[in-house]
């Protein structure tokens, strides 16, 4: 999804830095213009790679702030033939590799020490929309692509909350929103991908051709493979949206509403919000659903719509949204925050799946022990039910339960209060042992001290295959060491 530019350009860093021009398998470092003894050359790129302070600090950073690992180069592609020369160059090499799309996972995953990082974001093509899919490049944003299909009338099924995430990084982790009950995970919409293996091979990969790297790609946290191009299926987009807020003022009522409310299928988007109140406790609870109107629905009919639900009618809203600025009502959010200095603040998130029947047990203790200083004043607690049906990617690991509840501590704090950061920590890695315990799961794009047999545990019955694809895909093992999965 790149295309070529005329002109091989030159290796070259920021103005001030050296031009790489190989590595030195003997003191295992590259090596600059002018230094001498034996290296192995660069294979000539059509892109650029950077060595200089400032790509490498980015590279060592991420939307957690709480990990730093600095990697040796950034390769920002010119082609996806740049991914294939480097990935076989590392791999002679044994150097580690990561791709990095807009980083924002939060503890480290798309970093590499000493490795190479390689940037997505210049895989940016988006293909003609034909037959209900588009194909686009990994490093496109959400919300560009849905920019670009609204133009067709069609949309992609799911969005996370937040549109500017890389569709490789979310393919990567899974992709969960308030469509997910009905559609799946963003990993569930895809019909082919295009990527390079660790081995340094382009394949394209589908449900009909090598459906074990399809599998083994989708939610497969970059461990076999580099997405370099996806194709996605599109659904009608609705004009306009008819959005609730819903206030609950009992747990066990908030979680029967949304069970119910997904089961049926009542709206095409389903979330909720947990809130403290006055006292600093975790008990307000705001069911969040929207229905989709013309084309891709019926004139909204608010009694319908919310017909034997229990909220509090006194502080109900509703409104009618346009499409686009539903999907992306987190955007003006977040230059609220950026504005307010507090988007750079520390994420130790933590991100947790329920099994259902158990979610309000689970829930309810999670969010007791929670005080506002846990989740700081960015900070949001999210918690809503999926569809275990719908989620048929087999990486993307559930709790065994028809309806499991996401439940999301988005936490926030001061990047140098390290002992806060060490706590919250500490709290997740708690509250993950709590749910494993009952049958539960992380989804893995928080911050949860993970060792390998932790992994282990984690994809249970699809370890095997997952380490069979790793053997295959990426024989000698240089990708994402972030994940800390091999
Ligand atoms: C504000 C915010 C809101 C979010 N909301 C949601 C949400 O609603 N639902 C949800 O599911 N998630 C959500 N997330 C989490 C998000 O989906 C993941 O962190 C996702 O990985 C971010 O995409 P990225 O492009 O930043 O990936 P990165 O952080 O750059 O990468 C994530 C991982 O995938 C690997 N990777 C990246 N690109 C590729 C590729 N092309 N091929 C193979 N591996 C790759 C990286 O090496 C790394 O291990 C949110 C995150 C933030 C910061």
């Amino acid at each position: 999804m790149l295309s070529k530019p005329t002109r091989r350009t030159a290796l070259r860093g920021a103005a001030a830095a050296a031009v790489v021009v190989g590595f030195d398998p003997a003191g295992r470092a590259w090596a600059v213009e002018g230094d001498g003894g034996p290296f192995d050359e660069v294979p000539p790129l059509d892109g650029t790679l950077l060595t200089d302070d400032a790509s490498r600090a980015a590279a060592a950073d991420d939307y957690g702030h709480i990990v730093h690992r600095t990697p040796a180069a950034v390769l920002r592609p010119g082609s996806v033939d740049d991914i294939v020369a480097m990935v076989r160059y590392c791999r002679r090499h044994g150097i580690d590799v990561a791709p990095r799309g807009q980083g924002h996972t939060t503890f480290g995953q798309a970093q590499v020490k000493n490795g190479l990082v390689i940037e997505t974001t210049p895989l940016a093509g988006i293909g003609p929309v034909r037959d209900g899919r588009v194909t686009v490049g990994a490093g496109v944003r959400w919300s560009t692509l849905a920019k670009a299909t609204l133009e067709h009338g069609l949309t992609p099924p799911v969005f996370t909350d937040y549109l500017e995430l890389s569709v490789g990084g979310t393919l990567s982790v899974g992709g969960i929103g308030g469509q997910t009950h009905a559609h799946g995970a963003q990993v569930d919409t895809v019909t082919e991908l295009e990527v390079v293996t660790g081995a340094g091979e382009y394949v394209r990969c589908s449900p009909d051709r090598r459906r074990d790297l399809f599998d083994a790609v989708r939610a497969g946290l970059g461990q076999c493979a580099i997405v370099v191009g996806a194709t996605l299926q599109l659904v009608t987009a609705p004009e306009t949206v008819r959005h609730f807020l819903l206030p609950y003022d009992d747990l066990h009522t908030f979680l029967a509403d949304q069970r119910r409310l997904v089961e049926e299928r009542r709206f095409a988007y389903v979330e909720g919000q947990v809130a403290a109140d006055d006292t600093g406790a975790f008990r307000t609870y705001v069911l969040e659903a929207t229905a989709y109107g013309p084309p891709a629905g019926p004139e909204p009919d608010d009694e319908l719509l919310l017909r034997g639900l229990r909220h509090d009618p006194a502080g109900a809203t509703a409104e009618t949204l346009d499409y686009y600025a539903f999907i992306d009502r987190l955007g003006p959010v977040v230059e609220q925050l950026k504005e307010a200095g507090l988007w750079d603040d520390a994420h130790p998130w933590l991100n947790l799946l329920l099994p259902g029947d158990e979610a309000e047990r689970l829930a309810g203790g999670i969010l007791a022990g929670l005080t506002p200083a846990d989740v700081g004043p960015a900070g949001v607690v999210l918690l809503y039910p999926l569809q275990r049906e719908e989620l048929r990617t087999p990486l993307l690991k559930m709790p065994r339960d028809r309806v499991p509840y996401l439940l999301a501590v988005l936490r926030t704090c001061p990047p140098e209060d390290t002992a806060t950061v060490d706590r919250l920590l500490a709290a997740n890695r708690d509250a993950y042992e709590t749910v494993r315990d009952r049958g539960g799961k992380q989804y893995p794009v928080g911050s949860v001290p993970f060792g390998r047999d932790d992994w282990h545990d984690h994809f249970g019955r699809a370890w095997p295959f997952l380490a069979a694809a790793r053997r295959r895909y990426d024989p000698d093992g240089i990708l994402v060491p972030g994940q800390g999965i091999f």
